[in-house]
């Protein structure tokens, strides 16, 4: 049993599909991430699955066969279709009912399943043979900026004396991203075009961006969420988000510094946001839950609305890679950048959708809200190049000998997540990846 008393999480548990097993696997029986899938070079139309080891167990034929009767899902088959919309809207009991009943199917010594092969054929797939699709129709984007290393790097580059803004500990900063841009791990990135100004006293030009940036981010997507004009508490704030992402959010340096004033980003970071298609949710999450740091004896008291009720700092390990066109060439695996810690975050989720919905604005089900680039305290702990090579002043050294001061076109950046703790499951979120492309 996990510190939450639910029996998916229990350490204990092997599956039938042995690749599950894998104790340094991302996907074993406790984890049972969602996504949406279709078989590669096939006709058929996406559906949800789920990942098991190296497999994805396609949900909609197991609703077919009958293997959700007497769950809440049972009446209609909400895995017949391109996104998890549907399903998250039916919020954390239904999502917990059908965790438990895949977990059931999967486990070591159910035969439903394991010893039906015929149904076993057409509801398993290899992941090696499947394309992953946006497992989310989102509808609203919002980014924080809830790491208070960042914030405080990226403030002392531009505002040496007053790095930090005075509202920094009062609220979880954020602004309204864009939807329609954020794309699944995998496809590739064109470098934008933006209004640039090179040199201080020019004038501004057209063109390419030149300092073209990654930021890691976790993400999480909202389930049931409040009517307009009603408010989302932190008591209820954390059953209301299904799970979890890894995001990128893709920034052009040189356009953010131009145009942030006096509205924020926009431009800059407009142009594409990656995620990983493996969707964690909070139940598989909770071994690693833990409540928030407490705050510095210097730091302002958090206001009523936004105090901490429970276990909503988690503790998940962040790895930013590199590869170079060079460096797949020659057949050098990626460099690590980068390693932070999602538990360092100076604002929880909890928080971030308890403020975002203060206002009465309404969440619906699949809006994405993410997280802001995870810093640490520590120099390799720094989550975008901007803080890695100090605004390109501190060059990275590939191992074919090329510089970085930002990315080049070519560069591949690849983004892992995961969570691992003594008496619990390793999880893994797998990848988020994306290849630089030229300016068109
Ligand atoms: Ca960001």
């Amino acid at each position: 049993m996990s510190k939450n008393g639910y029996p998916t999480n229990d350490p204990e548990l092997r599956s039938w599909i042995e690749s599950a097993n894998n104790p340094a696997g991302d996907f074993p029986i406790q984890n049972l991430p969602m996504g949406v899938f279709s078989k590669t070079g096939s006709e058929d139309p996406p559906r949800v699955c789920v990942a098991i080891g190296d497999q994805a167990l396609d949900l909609s034929e197991c609703w077919s066969a009958g293997l959700f009767a007497g769950t809440p899902v049972e009446s209609e088959n909400v895995f017949e279709t391109s996104a998890l919309n549907e399903f998250l809207a039916m919020g954390h009991s239904a999502w917990s009912s059908v965790r438990q009943r895949v977990s059931t199917l999967l486990r070591h010594d159910t035969p439903t399943l394991r010893d039906d092969a015929e149904l076993r054929a057409t509801a398993l797939n290899p992941i090696a043979d499947i394309t992953l699709h946006m497992p989310v129709r989102i509808g609203d984007y919002t980014d924080f900026y809830a790491s208070i290393h960042h914030a405080t790097n990226v403030g002392s580059m531009f505002r040496p004396d007053n790095p930090l803004l005075p509202n920094y500990k009062r609220l979880p900063v954020g602004y309204h991203g864009r939807a329609s841009s954020v794309i699944v791990s995998g496809e590739p990135v064109r470098r934008p075009h933006g209004q640039l100004r090179p040199d201080e006293s020019a004038e501004p030009v057209f063109g390419p961006s030149r300092l073209l940036d990654y930021e890691f981010e976790m993400g999480f997507f909202t389930g049931p969420g409040n009517e307009i004009g009603e408010r989302i508490s932190m008591d209820e704030a954390m059953s209301r988000i299904f799970g979890m992402v890894i995001v990128n959010d893709w920034s052009a340096r040189d356009v953010q510094k131009w145009e942030y004033q006096p509205l924020g980003p926009f431009n800059a970071k407009n142009f594409a946001t990656s995620i990983s298609p493996w969707v964690v949710s909070l139940d598989a999450l909770s071994p690693f839950m833990e409540a928030p740091k407490p705050r510095g004896p210097e730091d302002p008291p958090v206001l009523d609305y936004l105090k901490p009720v429970g276990e909503s700092a988690i503790a998940i390990r962040l790895e930013t890679l590199i590869q170079s066109k060079q460096m797949r060439e020659r057949g050098m695996d990626p460099m690590i950048l980068s390693r932070g810690d999602f538990r360092d975050m100076y604002w929880t989720i909890d928080q971030m959708l308890t403020h975002h919905t203060s206002t009465g604005c309404n969440m619906r089900p699949g809006d994405m809200l993410a997280s802001g680039t995870v810093s640490g305290a520590a120099e390799d702990s720094r989550g975008c190049m901007l803080e890695l090579t100090w605004r390109g002043s501190r060059p990275i050294r590939l191992p074919t000998g090329e510089e970085r001061k930002f990315l080049e076109d070519g560069d591949v950046v690849v983004m892992r997540a995961y969570c691992e703790r003594d008496g619990a499951a390793r999880i893994g979120f797998g990848e988020c990846r994306g290849e630089i492309v030229p300016a068109k």
